[in-house]
């Protein structure tokens, strides 16, 4: 029955997730694409404390790229994803 589920909903990774974020932020995802993130979100707390952090960063300047983020947010963002991996 697992494998059933996890053959019909792709679990997406966090890469992916984050790929996703500022466009959901936006609102210009899918709903498909939007409710994948949102399955993801709900069972990975790094990426939900990474949205978290996207939404008071665009909050405070408006708006932001994901390539404009401030390098100590990437640093930790690539962090959090290592101790996910090595967890
Ligand atoms: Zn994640």
């Amino acid at each position: 029955m697992i494998r059933w589920w996890r053959r019909r909903r792709r679990a997406l990774v966090c890469r992916d997730a984050v790929e996703l974020m500022t466009a959901y932020l936006e609102g210009a995802l899918t709903a498909r694409d939007r409710e994948r993130l949102e399955a993801h979100l709900d069972a990975c707390p790094h990426c939900s404390e990474y949205l978290a952090q996207l939404r008071v960063t665009i909050d405070a300047l408006g708006r932001v790229e994901v390539d404009e983020l401030p390098d100590e947010t990437v640093d930790d963002l690539v962090e959090l994803y290592r101790q996910w991996q090595a967890g």
